[in-house]
């Protein structure tokens, strides 16, 4: 018998667990460790934020699906990784800590033949001072924060109701941010929320973020095909911004949220600061922070972990300046160097560089988008490092799959408002998610498969995956033919 560990229950470690569990034999066992008792469809938490949704159609109960799926299930935060074991007993386990009700913080100790790390990000407000929930900024990382955002943007349209005027300020907290087509997408949907409410004239909607230019996305920006033609997502974004007059800040940096206020600073080094009465600003993120000894119990994390807490994989760390930067710098296998049972999915591995270009204020502060790593090439690395674990459980001598973001594509649907005849959304495709510019010298994507629409159709397939996704996530009668 064969024990696989999946750290994480969100889009990369349910998908790499579902598919473990339907590829091992029953004799082999898959157990999941998650701080929650639930699996959040983070993507939906955007209809939350605007009370769109309810939060109780983003989640779903992890148990009585994992029992059904012969999956054990652990409600405990991953703490520690003993890749070697211990000088007694040279089998590795991972050091957990209970969140269930009345046992928190009971630790107990999980042995493993293989480990898949797919923590996901730690939503790092603390970078940031008075940003986030606890601060003076709202959020929609999870279902909670997008919750209290919509509760608070009710507030907002109550008082534009009576007729006051109402500041929003929408976009990063952060230099170092990620996660732009998430607030990209917030933005689109609070205005469209604000029409529907008539109460749109009495708002002024900021965007605020890290981008050189809009439509940077942490992606360098793209050249989208539409309409018959090319256009930089810049010109996409700027028009559609245009149109539903959103007025936009990039280049900027927030390095202090006070209530009411938000202070930055610009690439060129100005300090500015912009009054509002709602701010939606996502953190950085940075790994869940576990650490890694050896079977002596010296601290090896630096070894096994970057700096900023993602896990090292196959990828090429070696420091470049931007111009040398490679698409085969990025990982394919996300099998950890120094163990070969150690593996990474989703948002906790850690990337070789970013794709935008960094840069960096006057004074240090960094103008460095991260690069984002969206719900589908989560998943899909969650389901190659399955099969490769599977594959090497039954005797292959490494990985078996490669999954490189270079080689694969992504899709952005900013789609605003629930309702299938009244919605609309701004859809982008981009292949592949790192550009390589050895294959394609113009842009660094294929123009074929990277293009943009604005309508309604997005819209239908934004609500499509909503059911289709939270279907498959409850491994419901033939999930797996659902693709990633
Ligand atoms: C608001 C928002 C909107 C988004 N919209 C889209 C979209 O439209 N399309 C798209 O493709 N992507 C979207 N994304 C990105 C998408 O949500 C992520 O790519 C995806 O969730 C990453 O998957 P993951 O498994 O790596 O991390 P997560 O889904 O965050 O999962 C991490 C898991 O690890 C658990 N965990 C944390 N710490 C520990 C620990 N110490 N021990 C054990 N478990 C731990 C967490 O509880 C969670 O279960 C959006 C993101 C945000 C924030």
């Amino acid at each position: 018998m064969s024990r696989l560990v999946v750290l994480g229950a969100g889009v990369a470690g349910h998908t790499a667990a579902a598919f473990a569990r339907k590829w091992l034999s029953r004799g082999d066992q898959v157990t999941v460790v998650s701080p929650l008792p639930h699996y959040n469809w983070i993507p939906s938490n955007i209809w939350v934020g605007v009370g769109l949704m309810k939060r109780e159609k983003v989640v779903i109960p992890l148990a009585p699906i994992y029992e059904r799926a012969g999956i054990e299930f652990r409600q405990a935060r991953a703490v520690e990784i003993h890749p070697e074991g211990r000088e007694e007993d040279p089998s590795p386990f991972v050091v957990v800590e209970s969140t269930v009700a009345g046992r928190e913080g009971q630790r107990e100790e999980i042995r493993y033949d293989f480990l898949i790390n797919a923590t996901g990000p730690k939503l790092n407000f603390g970078a940031t001072e008075g940003l986030g929930p606890d601060g003076h900024s709202l959020s929609v990382c999870t279902d909670g924060h997008a919750a209290r955002t919509a509760q608070a943007l009710d507030e907002r349209v109550e008082r534009m109701r009576r007729g006051e005027r109402q500041a929003f300020l929408v976009g990063t907290g952060h230099g170092a941010c990620t996660c732009e087509g998430a607030a990209f997408e917030y933005i689109v949907n609070l205005e469209f929320e604000l029409r529907a409410r008539g109460v749109r004239d009495k708002a002024d909607i900021v965007w605020i973020s890290n981008e050189y230019e809009l439509g940077d996305f942490g992606m360098g920006g793209m050249h989208l095909r539409h309409a018959g033609y090319l256009t930089p997502s810049k010109i996409f974004a700027e028009s559609l911004f245009a149109e539903r007059g959103l007025r936009w800040i990039t280049r900027a940096h927030v390095r202090k949220v006070e209530p009411g206020r938000a202070f930055y600073e610009t690439l060129e080094g100005r300090q500015e600061e912009l009054a509002f009465d709602f701010a939606m600003l996502l953190p950085p993120f940075a790994g869940v922070g576990l650490k890694a000894f050896d079977r002596a119990g010296a601290d090896i994390t630096p070894g096994v972990f970057m700096p900023n807490g993602f896990m090292r994989v196959d990828a090429d760390y070696t420091p470049r300046p931007y111009e040398q930067w490679s698409a085969r710098d990025w990982p394919r296998t996300y099998q950890s160097p120094a163990y070969r049972n150690l593996f990474a999915a989703g948002i906790a591995f850690a990337p070789p560089h970013a794709i935008s270009r960094p840069r960096q204020t006057p004074s240090g502060a960094p103008i460095a988008p991260a690069p984002p790593r969206t719900g589908m090439p989560s998943a899909t690395i969650g389901k190659a490092v399955a099969r490769s674990v599977v594959d090497m459980m039954a005797g292959a001598d490494g990985p078996t799959r490669s999954a490189s973001m270079a080689e694969m594509g992504a899709a952005c649907v900013a789609s605003a408002g629930a309702n299938p005849f009244t919605g609309t959304a701004a859809s982008m495709t981009v292949f592949p998610v790192v550009p390589d510019f050895e294959k394609y010298p113009e842009y660094g994507r294929d123009p074929h498969l990277t293009f943009g629409e604005i309508g309604l159709a997005g819209h239908w397939i934004k609500i499509l995956l909503h059911h289709l996704f939270l279907y498959k996530a409850r491994l419901r009668p033939g999930w797996s033919l659902i693709p990633e």
